[in-house]
């Protein structure tokens, strides 16, 4: 079945509405009354606090698509077949209610009678001591032991510290051999893209105490999480999750935009990969009311922004971008997150205003560091020290992520553990300077001239006006 990602999504969120599970739109990317998580990065994410019992939930069922970022996956992105820092996660959740029994069969039933997909193709995984799941699988669903493959907690148990947690069931779609990566162990739960999970079944069975027991929980939970993407790929029997009907209108427009042309070039095709998963990611994030800045999710946004930006400079486009890319992203999600067509001036101003106020920086920049990496180079030095790594940061604007990578591409690095001494120690002269809080580091100074018309005044943006109110 040809499905697009819109009708896709549609479609899990009807199958869930139609066992009785409440649709809820997507949280905000951004958690709220949360403070150990920096971004929203599953469906379960935003819930917890029903799991947890703090709140209670509008229903014991309930069925989300979710707007997810996974800064982790980051150097997977265009890499990998699957990765995205933005993507979408499907999911249905049980809040004490329905449990193993139920839910394995359902998310059979939707993958195989409602997506059709061919069940030779299907393989799951299980935890090696949750023998209930096993059985479940194969006596209820009917499928063989071979195709249930049982894997050890690091892979198969959700578990954060003590409090609930249990075994999780993840199932597999094998794209067959021209996808592998020919090693003799490749199978479920290799890395290649072969065998393509996609969905993952959260069963929260047990409360993890502080000794390492656990006990059965009273109330036992059940979060899934779908990546929509991937079930897009699947479904399309495309390569990757850039090649999906939405995804691929923006990395169209990125191709238009550079003037050239996806599948002919490896190192070509990776840039646009990163600009395409970049631009979506920058888009919502904006959109959920994150600003670009040196700290916490304001620099995750920073950082993607400017690395898109950076990849469009690698593939020869030229002046502003990424404000006209992310009319792409509003075009193929708007209909789903109303909020990305309701805040477009807004998105395209803050954007705007980032980019360019990198390239103002980034010129001078990358001057330097092509000097130092000739000296390094003269010298027969691959490790940058961190003199000039913080010099390039603190006196240039240049975001340390970007030299890093610009390094590696040259087989060199940064001395992190140096580069971490300058800033701390920056920090303190500052402070004593200073005599008080609120500085957020000289670099502010040189890459943060924004405008003061903004609707959100960004943090600490004008150092000397924060020196000066002391
Ligand atoms: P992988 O092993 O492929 O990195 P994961 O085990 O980290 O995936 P989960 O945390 O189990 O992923 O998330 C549930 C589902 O969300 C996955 O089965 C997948 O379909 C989707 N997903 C996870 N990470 C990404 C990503 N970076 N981009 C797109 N989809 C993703
Ligand atoms: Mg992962
Ligand atoms: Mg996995
Ligand atoms: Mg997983």
């Amino acid at each position: 079945k040809n499905l697009g990602v819109n009708e896709i999504r549609e479609l899990f969120l009807q199958f869930f509405e139609s066992k009785d599970h409440l649709r809820l739109k997507s949280f905000s990317v951004v958690p709220r009354n949360d403070k150990s998580l920096l971004l929203i990065n599953s469906g379960m994410a935003p819930m917890k606090a029903y799991f947890t019992g703090q709140e209670t939930p509008p229903s014991k069922r309930v069925t989300t698509c979710q707007k997810c970022i996974r800064t982790g996956d980051i150097d997977n992105v265009g890499k990998t077949a699957r990765h995205g820092t933005f993507f979408e996660m499907l999911g249905d959740f049980s809040f004490g209610d329905y449990f193993k029994n139920e839910i394995i069969p359902w998310s059979w039933e939707f993958v195989t009678k409602w997506l059709e997909i061919p069940e030779d193709k299907l393989y799951v995984t299980i935890y090696e001591e949750d023998d209930e799941t096993g059985e479940i699988w194969h006596e209820k669903v009917g499928l063989p032991w071979d195709r249930i493959k049982k894997l050890g907690k690091e892979d198969n148990f959700w578990q954060h510290g003590t409090g609930p947690c249990g075994p999780c069931t993840e199932i597999y779609y094998d794209r067959g051999p021209e996808y592998g990566c020919n090693s003799p162990t490749c199978g479920v739960g290799c890395d290649c893209d072969r065998y393509m999970e996609f969905w993952n079944l959260v069963l929260t069975q047990f409360d993890a105490h502080e000794d390492g027991t656990y006990t059965e929980l009273d109330h036992k939970n059940v979060d899934t999480g779908m990546g929509l993407e991937r079930m897009a790929t699947i479904m399309q029997g495309v390569d990757s999750i850039f090649d999906v009907d939405t995804v691929k209108y923006i990395r169209d427009a990125v191709c238009q935009k550079a003037g050239v042309e996806y599948g002919k070039e490896h190192k070509i095709d990776v840039s646009v990969r990163i600009i395409t998963d970049h631009i979506r990611s920058v888009t919502i994030m904006t959109a959920d009311g994150v600003l670009p800045s040196n700290e916490g999710r304001g620099y995750v946004l920073r950082r993607l922004l400017r690395r898109a930006a950076r990849h469009g400079k690698l593939l020869g486009i030229q002046g502003e971008f990424l404000a006209e890319l992310s009319k792409a992203v509003i075009t193929c999600s708007g209909e789903a997150y109303p909020e990305l067509v309701d805040k477009q001036d807004y998105i395209f101003k803050i954007l705007s205003i980032e980019e360019n106020s990198f390239y103002k920086t980034i010129d001078k920049g990358m001057e330097i560091l092509k000097e130092d990496m000739e000296e390094m180079k003269a010298a027969g030095e691959t490790v940058m020290s961190g003199e000039k790594s913080f010099r390039l940061y603190d006196t240039y604007g240049f975001p340390v992520d970007l030299t890093k990578e610009i390094l590696e591409e040259a087989g060199m690095r940064v001395d992190e553990e140096a580069f971490a001494k300058e800033m701390q120690a920056q920090k303190d002269r500052a402070r004593k300077a200073r005599g008080g809080e609120g500085y957020m580091g000289a670099a502010v100074t040189v890459y943060d001239e924004l405008p003061t018309d903004l609707e959100t005044k960004f943090a600490g943006y004008d150092v000397d006006t924060v020196a000066d109110a002391k």
